[in-house]
């Protein structure tokens, strides 16, 4: 099943999406929001798909824009150096831990909407990422019951200011990933029944056409099931939260001459059975 956040006139309202229709679940009561629905568990999920089969078409005209799966995720939680192959791109040694950082909720924007450039930063570059979509409230959650905590999946993309990132004092990541729009995910939460094996699949990157990012989440240094139990000793995991996974090789700022995003140009990311995400990139 692949369930969307969209805009309606009324607010954030959720969907379910069959072929290229977009199915009302709120005829069946299920909750407007799509944290509210994933906070009713395997339960709601069920009763999501069978509203998805049976359920009305919303009109088109009805959806104003797609915005982020989880519009208002609670946290938005991000792993850096992830990828075997991008770990020795950047030149160092792979981490012995994975390496957390975070986006506020104001960065997450859906396929579709832009992202802006902000005027303080030269250096805006892209990353695709593989997100996790937490289903399941839980703390300490043990790596061999995670994928249980797990909703579904779907593209991601952390756009990353690099002179914000190392730049500035004590070369903190937060603030250089978190500029209001770098957080673009879906177009869709493909739930986790449809995704046979979340370390096992294609991502790409293109920037105007041209692909610039091209690996397998078989690279993965932790994978999915790990950080969810490595992040969970830290903090409670709520449904709606989001894991971005780290990207592979590719980034703008690893290229000789370097690459990065400029008003006019498109941004797709595009994994193996989630689906494409696309922006463009504007000015501020
Ligand atoms: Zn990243």
């Amino acid at each position: 099943m692949r369930l969307v956040s969209y805009l309606s006139a009324d607010g954030p309202r959720i969907a379910a999406v069959r072929g290229e229709r977009y199915i009302d679940l709120s005829a069946s009561g299920l909750p407007s929001s799509m944290r509210a629905l994933l906070a009713l568990g395997d339960d709601g999920q069920k009763r999501a798909a069978r509203a998805a089969a049976e359920g009305p078409e919303i009109d088109p005209a009805a959806i104003k824009k797609l915005l982020a799966p989880v519009p208002d995720a609670q946290k938005v939680i991000c792993v850096g150096l992830n990828y075997a192959d991008h770990a020795r791109e950047t030149g160092g040694t792979p981490p012995d831990e994975p390496v957390i950082f975070n986006k506020f909720p104001t960065a997450l924007i859906g396929h579709g909407e832009a992202i802006v450039l902000p005027r303080v930063s030269q250096q805006v570059d892209y990353e695709a990422e593989l997100v996790a979509v937490i289903g399941r409230r839980g703390r300490d959650i043990p790596r061999a019951r995670a994928y249980e905590y797990i909703a579904g999946y779907c593209p991601g993309h952390d756009v990353s200011a690099r002179d914000w990132q190392t730049g500035k004092p004590s070369r903190q990541w937060l603030l250089g990933k978190t500029f209001d729009t770098f957080g673009p995910c879906g177009p869709a939460i493909v739930t986790k029944d449809e995704v046979a094996d979340p370390c096992k699949l294609g991502i790409r990157f293109r920037l105007n056409g041209e692909t610039m990012q091209n690996s397998n989440t078989d690279q993965f240094i932790f994978p999915v099931d790990e950080l969810v139990a490595y992040v969970s000793q830290v903090c409670t995991l709520e449904p709606g939260d989001l894991i971005f996974t780290g990207t592979p090789p590719g980034v703008g700022v690893a290229r000789k001459p370097q690459v990065f995003l400029k008003p006019g140009d498109v941004a797709e990311v595009e994994i193996d059975g989630l689906g494409l995400l696309r922006n463009p990139v504007v000015g501020a």
